[in-house]
């Protein structure tokens, strides 16, 4: 189906980038992006690939919005606190953008549980707070062929990768396996730089435009400030990827 008027209204300041265009446009619109955890990378990520006019957005989170989420996850007000948050965040990108269809999914992210949500859609982006979720995630996203946008932040830095195996290495490759439960300090400008780079890398994936990070870790270092960008290599021996031939 062609773009409706008012599609070509909304989104007139993006469509005249470089190859966007309505192709671009009508391969948002037909576009499904899971994103795991709506905290506030979630929140960054899940407003700007909705902003942006992607037709179907899965939102994957059990808990409810507490009062201390509310200096970075911005999907939310103060008047949500107690609300489940799947809940009060598709209010809110409803009203963002009516056209995108939104999926909540009061779920947590588990061995079992994570192929069946993940399945059935273009993208993933991992915007999860424990290495275990994060792995759980990176094997469904393998096993089914789905990328899957990387970030973590921590203070003021953040780092953030594009993960498609067997074409790049999987998150065990370049991720070291350390449990933790210390919740760190984290600013809402960090969750929301690296929320938007999510949903750029999003974009440019479904629309078939620019380059992704592939390959490549971007580290931030909010302080300095100071962007750099490390190749990353496969694990051979990675427990994961480690017989996945290229
Ligand atoms: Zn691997």
């Amino acid at each position: 189906m062609a773009l409706l008027a008012d599609e070509l209204d909304r989104y007139a300041r993006q469509m005249g980038l470089p190859d966007w265009g309505k192709d671009g446009q009508e391969r948002l619109r037909a576009a499904s992006v899971f994103i795991a955890g709506a905290g506030g990378l979630g929140s960054a990520a899940a407003l700007y690939v909705a902003a942006a006019g992607v037709g179907r957005i899965t939102l994957c989170d059990p808990d409810t919005v507490e009062l201390s989420n509310l200096n970075r996850q911005v999907l939310y007000s103060t008047s949500d606190v107690g609300r489940e948050k799947t809940a009060a965040a598709s209010e809110r990108l409803a009203s963002l953008n009516p056209a995108t269809a939104i999926v909540p999914l009061r779920e947590r992210i588990d061995t079992c549980s994570a192929p069946d949500l993940v399945a059935g859609h273009d993208i993933a982006i991992d915007c999860l707070d424990t290495l275990e979720a994060r792995f759980i995630l990176n094997r469904a996203c393998m096993a089914l062929d789905v990328p899957v946008i990387y970030a973590a932040v921590s203070g003021f830095t953040g780092q953030l990768s594009f993960i498609h195996p067997p074409a790049t290495p999987c998150l065990k490759c370049f991720i070291p396996h350390k449990s933790t439960t210390e919740k760190p300090q984290v600013p809402g400008c960090t969750t929301g730089i690296m929320g938007s780079l999510q949903a750029a890398e999003a974009i440019k994936y479904l629309t078939g435009i620019g380059s992704t990070l592939a390959g490549r870790l971007l580290i931030v270092e909010g302080m300095e400030p100071r962007f750099d960008i490390l190749e990353i290599e496969k694990d051979p021996d990675c427990p994961a990827c480690g017989s996945q031939a290229e």
